[in-house]
This record gives structure tokens, C-alpha cells and sequence, in this order.
């Protein structure tokens, strides 16, 4: 027994969901209102889940109820929780040393992380790695390299796109109004173009509309640093541009001089199906930033670029904790587990996922589309407090999805997830939105 008296015994293999009290029960009760009288109020707590700990694909909350996990919190846990060759990489590196400013001195793990990342990159050619701490960073980071390298003040990206919320990815980020409200002016020379489903008034979309509005009427392209796009729109809805809508980007930015920034935080490590969202469009990006599942859940994050693109000086950027030696061992463990299997089980249950979904959207009108790829899908209700219903009934059947974009809720489990979780959270999924 534990410390909290619940039995110690869960298991990537535990049943779920296994559902023991009322929900919330008492313990995440009490945490709760402890939280919401000292937590910022810009947190959006979606449903009551109080975590106490978790196990490839199953996490038990404070009172012992088990949940199915198909948000790995948020595409982040890519190996699943406590995966024991992660595990055992961060025990290895938490008993030599936790810290030692990678910015300032050598450390082996952020060597062999980006050693790692250098071979697995979509770029071709030498490349050179910054590592951060989170998606924002990466970011901010790849935005400053653009304007470093191009001399070019300003950067485009797309509407319904999300890059952080410090003040330079902020001004990229166009996924809800929200997220801006209150916290202008954001960085001068932010230009936003539609994603691949065409602009209202012009028809137009991506590298069209960019060349026809952005390049005549707001910017002249010599003076833009970079492009950044996700390859698959992330919080923006679970969005998949159709074939060929990047590569198109891709020849406007050879055409221009601009770098094409492609932000995989969320898309990348083998949540497709590949080790990267952009190889399924055989694009190669200038800078590759990263996060999220690099490190099953130690905050790491960062770019790849071009060795001849990352030019800036010693102290031209810098971090104190980018890179930490406990979630690069975290990462290099993670990388390895994904290449030698975990993007080929996203691909696989993906696939199989999909297809049981979209069967089960041709019985339920509720679930309007279906769409992804490997292990990022997303589900359409019919507006956007259907998508909260929806996601609220999940949850009371021991389900965890979150929402994302207007009116779409998200499946992205961990990478370990097994074929038979996958039909357990189709039937919950079935169930949810036959109920409502
Ligand atoms: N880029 C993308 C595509 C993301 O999905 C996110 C986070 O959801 C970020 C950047 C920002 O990452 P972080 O929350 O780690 O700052």
C-alpha cells in the first residue's frame, strides 16, 4: 500500500477505465478547491481530473479511478507514462547530476540528444540542434534564427495555427481570439494567411493567397524572414492539408529567399505514423522545431536547422535550463523507443482507429468527420458546445480526450496504445455520443 492507501499495483496492462467513486470523487474534490483559490485563473481545467499517476496509456486519479488516456497531457507522453526504459534513462541521470547550465558548458546528454535528432531530422545535409524547454521557446527560438540569418524583419503564418503564447509566438499563433485579448501590441510584421481550406473573399489558400494578397498588398517577400506552418494544424482543429499544399510552400519560400520554419511540437515524434508529419509530404523544412513528445514528458523542446541557417554567434541565444541533462536522457530514450516501433504502432493503430471511427460517424450523426493521421485525430460534433458534450461524456465513462479547434475533439494517446484500447475507446466514444 501506498502513502494515499491505494493499492500499488496499476499497470500499462490495468483494466480501463475502471471507474470507483462519483466524479469527481472525494480526494480530487478537496484538490480542487484547494487549486481554484490559489491556480492563475487563465488555466482551463476542462474536466475534473486530479492525477496521482500513470502507466503506458492508463492513468489513475486521486481517488483510484482508472482512465483510458487519449491525451497523453496534451501529445506529450509519446512512450506512454513511466515507461520503464524512460524511466530507467532518467534514474541513470538523475544519480550523476540533475543540472548543469548546457548553454555554458558540455554535457553528454544534450550531445547525444542532438546527435540523435541530427540523424532523424527531415533535412538533408548538416544540420545543428538548440534545444529549450518548451514548444514557445522552440518557437521563439527559430523566429529569432529566421531574422538572424535572412536579415528580414517579418514572418507569416496561418490562421487557425497555434506556436506558444510568450509574445513572438504569440504573434504566429492565430487559433482563438482569446489568446490574444489583452496582451497586445504582439512583434510588428506578423502576417497571417488561410490554411489549406480556402480564404472567403479571394478563394484562395496557403501559397496562393501569399503570393496574390500577402506579397502585392502587405509585404514585400524580400522582406520576410520565414514562413511557419504545422503540417498538421495542431490546437487549430486537427486539421490535414491535402497533398502537395506544402510542398507548395515549400517552392514559394526557394522562390523567395524565405525559410520555411515547420513547427512539428505537436505533429512530431512519431505521432503520425512517422517520425515527422512533413515526410508524409516529402517536404523538408529550414528549421524544424520540436517538443512536446521528445521527452515522453520532461519539458524539452528545440530546433533543428540547417548547419549554414544557424549562423549566430556565441551568445546570440542562449538557456539555463534548455536542454537539461535528465530530459535529454529522457529524449534520447524516447527517440529510440519510437524509431525502433512506436511510430510504426501510431501507424498502425491510427489506421485501425480511423477506420472504426469513420464506420461509427456513418451510424451517429453527431460525429459529423473524422480525420487525422496515425495517432492526431480529430472528431467534428456539430458546433462547439456539442464538441464540449462530447468530451464531458468521455470523461464520465472513464474516457480522456480534450477539444480543440471550433467545434473538434482530439484523440492522441500515447504511442504505446494497443489495438484493443483503441476499440474501448471507440465504444466509449459511440456510447458518449449516442447519449447526448
Ligand atoms: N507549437 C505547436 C504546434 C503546439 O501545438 C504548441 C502547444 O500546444 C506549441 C507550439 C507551444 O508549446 P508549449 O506549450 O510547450 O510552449
Amino acid at each position: 500500500m501506498t502513502m494515499t492507501g491505494i493499492a500499488d499495483d496499476l499497470t500499462a496492462d490495468s483494466t480501463a477505465p475502471d471507474l470507483r467513486t462519483a466524479l469527481p470523487g472525494p480526494n480530487a474534490s478537496a484538490i480542487i478547491a484547494r487549486d481554484e483559490a490559489v491556480t492563475s485563473p487563465s488555466l482551463t481545467r476542462v474536466y475534473p481530473l486530479a492525477v496521482r499517476r500513470g502507466r503506458g496509456c492508463v492513468i489513475e486519479d486521486v481517488d483510484g479511478n482508472r482512465f483510458l488516456d487519449f491525451n497523453a497531457g496534451i501529445a506529450v507522453v509519446a512512450a506512454g507514462h513511466a515507461h520503464p526504459d524512460v524511466n530507467a534513462a532518467i534514474h541513470a541521470q538523475v544519480d550523476d547530476v540533475l543540472h548543469y547550465c548546457s548553454s555554458d558548458f558540455y554535457l553528454p546528454a544534450y550531445a547525444d540528444v542532438s546527435e540523435r535528432l541530427a540523424r532523424l531530422a527531415p533535412i538533408s545535409g548538416e544540420t545543428r540542434t538548440f534545444l529549450s524547454n518548451s514548444g514557445t521557446e522552440a518557437v521563439e527560438a527559430a523566429l529569432k534564427l529566421a531574422r538572424h540569418h535572412t536579415g528580414r524583419p517579418n514572418a507569416i503564418a496561418f490562421l487557425g495555427g497555434f506556436h506558444g503564447r510568450s509574445l513572438g509566438s504569440l504573434s504566429l499563433t492565430a487559433s482563438k481570439s482569446r489568446q490574444r485579448s489583452g496582451f497586445g501590441a504582439l512583434t510588428p510584421g506578423s502576417y497571417h494567411a488561410p490554411y489549406w481550406n480556402p480564404h472567403g473573399e479571394t478563394g484562395l489558400t496557403g501559397a496562393d493567397y501569399i503570393d496574390e494578397v500577402l506579397f502585392k498588398k502587405l509585404t514585400d517577400p524580400d522582406d520576410v524572414a520565414a514562413i511557419f506552418v504545422e503540417p498538421i494544424q495542431g490546437e487549430g482543429g486537427y486539421i490535414v492539408p491535402p497533398a502537395g499544399w506544402l510542398a507548395a510552400l515549400r517552392d514559394l519560400c526557394d522562390r523567395h529567399g524565405i525559410l520555411l520554419v515547420v513547427d512539428e511540437v505537436q505533429s512530431g515524434i512519431g505521432r503520425t505514423g512517422t517520425m515527422w508529419a512533413c515526410e508524409h509530404d516529402g517536404v523538408e523544412p529550414d528549421i524544424l522545431c520540436v517538443g512536446k513528445g521528445l521527452a515522453s514528458g520532461l519539458p524539452l523542446a528545440g530546433i533543428v536547422a540547417r548547419a549554414d541557417v544557424m549562423d549566430w554567434e556565441p551568445g546570440g541565444h542562449g538557456s539555463t535550463f534548455g536542454g537539461n541533462p535528465v530530459a535529454c536522457a529522457a529524449a534520447s530514450a524516447t527517440l529510440e523507443l519510437v524509431e525502433q516501433g512506436l511510430a510504426d504502432n501510431a501507424a498502425k493503430v491510427g489506421a485501425h482507429l480511423l477506420s472504426a471511427l469513420t464506420e461509427l460517424a456513418t451510424q451517429l450523426p453527431f460525429l459529423e468527420q473524422v480525420r487525422g493521421r496515425g495517432l492526431m485525430i480529430g472528431i467534428d460534433a456539430p458546433d462547439h458546445d456539442a464538441a464540449e458534450a462530447l468530451q464531458e461524456a468521455c470523461f464520465r465513462r472513464g474516457l480522456l480526450t480534450l477539444t480543440c479547434g471550433e467545434r473538434s475533439v482530439r484523440l492522441a494517446p500515447p504511442l504505446v496504445v494497443t489495438i484493443e484500447q483503441a476499440d474501448t475507446a471507440v465504444s466509449i466514444i459511440g456510447d458518449a455520443a449516442a447519449s447526448l
